[in-house]
């Protein structure tokens, strides 16, 4: 069934779903809520100002509208409580006065203003809530609302047909639902009990069919027809002696284990993991080097334009007299075609690019090793593609999210790898501070002392995942925030994931040549990025955020000798918090955020951007997850998955040769 058979659903509306990545109805069925609201009355008596209330009562008067424009208006009228008078307010829904009328029962949702005893609603029900409401809440944009794509996959259900995919033998283990019940269930709870049971299920579902193809892959990998090269080691210890740094002993140990790889005819498949800063670039270089002396291209591709350039410019550096390309979308059409030549030719030795670089039509000449750059931005599709554009080639993923051995080897069962836990000497740790909102001004002088030290500084606004309009607003109030209190002595500059790439980019190379010195963005600012200037990152409302995506973010600065600070804001969850104020290394943060979340709470939708599950959340459910590993290797060993009646799940597990 296509998104266009769903009855009521118009192009605009199709095209809104196609840019959140939702092309059929598969996709829609499968697009899950981040996460549940659950609501419930809230008890009036204790209730304290700026709280989230919910509350039923009676319409006491005719609403009054007033309109700012065609499309902004705002709607005010008192609602009787039984103990009380409130006024509520309304933005942009005029047209529920018609049925806003005097004694109608509703529940009001919305924040309380307790100095004028007004509620800001976000949202009116037209009856008295019975039981708590568990309403999904999905990921939605500008154009479209969580509401209405809840309403287009609720319509959707009710006319497709959504088969059990796990052995009968699974299913009956663990007393699971039927698939189509949990996914029903997963997008309009009734209560929480049945909602556990269904996200059990589909979680559980997803985390085997993974573990299904870890076993798949491992299992193709037996074969040994990978590329020789014939290198000999002291040309790379030559080549590292000239570096302008001595390389730490697992920087050495990763560049030994990947030379191995390359000159044995096994093909490489290696993670290279790493704390940002911690120098796997120069690793994945010499990497770049061995290739191209064993007489192979080689090909490195980052997630974003500026990381690829920044890579390319740096590699350039160091090999002025190997061929490098850059290869990325921006470039015209007619650089793309010159370059493309280059690369099919077989004269571009090195290339260097974002994902530009596995379009269908660039094809290579003699690809011998593939390099990704955070390699949990991309979608495993994606990094497939590049593997298939050589025979065999060697494959190598870095990432900057570094996990515990264990969790790593169940993640990445089918791959090696080499970890850098030590960082480059004369590094100097962050210093890092919590504080609240209202230290705020503590917060301002300790910047000041930055800004006058002709350091710069990054300023992460609040992270608000489900309204793209919020974060917005969020960063344009800091944004007035910081110009009130430095716009006189520095430049602020702001970026956010809703800037096209080139004002991203302008942005981002203005900070990088101290154009501006407080930069504030919401979490897009890139992995990767080196900025050895700024020394301060200040991050509001820190709470929202995992361990380990603020010592990702923490790891911005600290990049060179200087003394540099991590600014931690939060009202709340402060101890959870304070592991980052004692230590800097990412493993063991990554540990104890494994420890914090494990064994969590099965409402806790997919949190890590590290991996493609759509639904399950290796931290949380890590779990479910031994569970399914250890099922789905019995089930693959047996050889069962061949039967017959298999044939949906067999053709699943193969389809990509990867991981997606
Ligand atoms: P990441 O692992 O986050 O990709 P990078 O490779 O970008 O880190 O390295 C961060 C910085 O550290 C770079 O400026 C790099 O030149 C420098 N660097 C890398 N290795 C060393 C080393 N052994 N000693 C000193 N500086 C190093
Ligand atoms: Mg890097």
């Amino acid at each position: 069934m296509q998104l266009q058979d769903i009855k009521g659903l118009g192009l605009t509306t199709i095209k809104y779903l196609n840019e959140l990545g939702i092309n059929n109805t598969n996709d829609l069925i499968n697009y899950y809520p981040f996460r549940y609201e659950i609501i419930e009355n809230t008890d009036v008596k204790t209730i304290k100002d700026q709280d989230k209330i919910v509350v039923g009562g009676i319409v006491e008067n005719i609403p009054s509208v007033f309109h700012f424009n065609r499309k902004l208006n705002k709607m005010t009228f008192h609602l009787n409580i039984g103990s009380l008078i409130i006024t509520v307010t309304i933005f942009n829904r005029a047209f529920l006065k018609s049925k806003l009328k005097i004694g109608t029962t509703i529940t009001v949702i919305g924040k309380y203003d307790q100095k004028h005893n007004t509620i800001t609603a976000n949202d009116i029900k037209f009856a008295l809530l019975e039981k708590p409401l568990i309403e999904p809440v999905y990921h939605s944009s500008f154009k479209i609302s969580s509401t209405k794509i809840s309403k287009i996959i609720k319509t959707a259900l009710n006319k497709i047909d959504i088969p059990n995919i796990l052995p009968e033998s699974i299913k009956n283990k663990y007393n699971f639902l039927n698939k189509e019940t949990a996914v029903k269930i997963a997008h309009d709870p009734q209560n929480k009990e049945s909602l556990k049971k269904a996200l059990e299920l589909l979680k559980y579902e997803e985390l085997f069919i993974y573990m299904l193809k870890i076993n798949n892959l491992k299992n193709a990998k037996k074969i040994d027809n990978g590329i020789t090269r014939n290198v000999p080691y002291e040309k790379i210890e030559n080549f590292i002696k000239t570096l302008p740094f001595k390389l730490t002993k697992d920087q050495l140990t990763a560049v030994k284990d990947i030379y191995n790889d390359l000159t044995q005819n096994k093909t490489m498949n290696r993670l290279l993991q790493g704390d940002v800063g911690s120098g796997k670039t120069i690793v994945s270089f010499i990497s770049l080097y061995i290739n191209y002396l064993g007489g192979y291209e080689g090909a490195l591709m980052a997630p974003t334009e500026i990381l690829a350039f920044q890579h390319f410019q740096n590699f350039k550096k160091l090999f002025p007299n190997i061929n490098t390309v850059l290869l990325t979308g921006k470039l015209t059409a007619k650089e793309k075609k010159e370059i493309k030549k280059l690369i099919e030719s077989g004269e571009a030795k090195v290339i260097i690019g974002t994902h530009a670089l596995i379009s269908e039509d660039v094809t290579y000449h003699n690809l011998g090793l593939v390099i990704t750059d955070e390699q949990h931005r991309f979608g495993v599709a994606q990094r497939g593609n590049l593997k298939n554009k050589g025979k065999t080639p060697d494959i190598l993923y870095m990432s900057a999210t570094p996990i515990p051995r264990t969790y790593a080897l169940t993640l990445y069962g089918d791959m090696d790898i080499s970890s850098i836990r030590t960082m480059p000497s004369g590094r100097k740790p962050v210093k890092t501070y919590i504080k609240t909102n209202q230290q705020i001004k503590e917060v301002l002088y300790m910047m000041l002392d930055q800004i006058k030290a002709h350091h710069q500084i990054y300023v992460i606004a609040p992270l608000i995942e489900e309204s793209e309009k919020i974060d917005l607003e969020n960063i344009y109030k800091l944004e007035e925030k910081m110009t009130k209190a430095f716009g006189k002595i520095c430049h602020i500059g702001i970026l956010h994931g809703k800037m096209k790439d080139e004002e991203k980019e302008d942005i981002m190379n203005k900070f990088k040549q101290n154009k501006i010195q407080i930069l504030i963005s919401t979490t897009v600012i890139e992995v990767g990025v080196d900025v050895p200037n700024a020394t301060m990152i200040v991050i509001f409302d820190s709470f929202r955020f995992g361990l380990s995506a603020l010592h990702q973010l923490r790891g911005r600065v600290g990049r060179n000798d200087l003394a540099s600070y991590c600014i931690l804001i939060s009202d709340k969850e402060t101890k959870r918090l304070e592991i980052l104020t004692k230590t800097n290394d990412g493993f063991k943060i990554s540990e104890e955020d494994f420890k914090l979340r494990g064994g969590g709470d099965i409402f806790g939708l997919k949190q890590s951007g590290d991996m493609n599950f759509k639904i399950a959340d290796i931290k949380n459910d890590y779990d479910l997850l031994l569970k399914a590993k250890e099922d789905a290797t019995r089930f693959f060993e047996s050889g069962e998955y061949n039967l017959e009646k298999y044939s949906y799940l067999k053709k699943q597990i193969e389809k990509s040769s990867n991981l997606d």
